[in-house]
């Protein structure tokens, strides 16, 4: 079984919103898991577009916070009020403009699992890192200094989703080889730290309806994570379709 969840990102509008939900409605996901993650005012639109279908729909942050005096954030009940059933955390695009840590995307994920949302744990590393053999380290301590807080325990209901930044957004998208090697590397060291090594992993970076066969067949690779074709209904399709 793949899944094939899109990340709107920081992108869409009310009326453009409803002609992609209604595509995305329409789309026939027998053997496949689709979903999607859209900005935090467009749930309400995505649940009702979306709940007579099998497409499920989540937010792409959460509070590491409960309710409270927390200005501007939205925490992990309100999600369920929505509907949501998948949420992505430490999405690269966090890490890197907001200065999101591994021990606030541990609290994330508790936070999501405490309401029986599905947390999208995103890890991967930069150009810069790969460039100077560090890709496996990172890899290691972003997935280490999580279970270290959290426990294996919390994290055996998870989807990860490896995406080497440099792939991001670049329209250079991994190799079959580096999705192999990366997903097999993701899960010798989850089993390292007693987690599950069967845990789904998703690909994602630069994934189009032309390349997602080939990633998606990759031994280890259980299905995508897609950016900017995820704004696309014709190009999501073919996705899923490949799927
Ligand atoms: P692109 O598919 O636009 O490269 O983005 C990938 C991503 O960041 C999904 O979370």
């Amino acid at each position: 079984m793949k899944w094939v969840i899109g990340n709107w990102k920081s992108n869409g509008a009310w009326s453009q919103n409803e002609a992609l939900l209604v595509a995305l409605k329409a789309l026939v996901c027998e053997n496949t898991r689709v979903g999607v993650c859209v900005p935090f005012p467009y749930l309400a639109q995505a649940q009702r577009m979306l709940q007579e279908s099998k497409v499920l729909w989540g937010a792409q942050n959460v509070s590491p916070f409960g309710p409270g005096a927390y200005t501007g954030e939205v925490h992990a009940e309100m999600l369920c009020d929505f509907g949501c059933r998948l949420t992505i955390v430490g999405h690269s695009e966090r890490r890197q403009y907001f200065g999101e840590t591994n021990a606030q995307i541990a609290e994330k994920i508790q936070r999501l699992n405490a309401v029986a949302i599905t947390p999208i744990w995103c890890v991967g590393e930069t150009l810069e890192e790969r460039e100077r053999g560090a890709w496996q380290d990172v890899l290691r301590q972003q997935i280490v200094e999580v279970v270290e807080i959290v426990g294996a325990a919390a994290v055996e209901n998870v989807l990860i989703a490896y995406e080497p930044v440099w792939a991001i957004g670049t329209g250079r998208n991994a190799t079959p080889e580096d999705v192999a090697a990366a997903h097999g590397w993701l899960r010798t060291v989850l089993s390292e730290v007693g987690a599950r090594s069967d845990l789904p992993i998703l690909y994602g970076g630069s994934v189009k309806g032309g390349n997602a066969a080939e990633l998606f067949t990759v031994e280890g690779c259980d299905g995508g994570l897609i950016g900017g074709a995820s704004l696309s209904a014709m190009e999501f399709a073919a996705i899923v379709a490949a799927a």
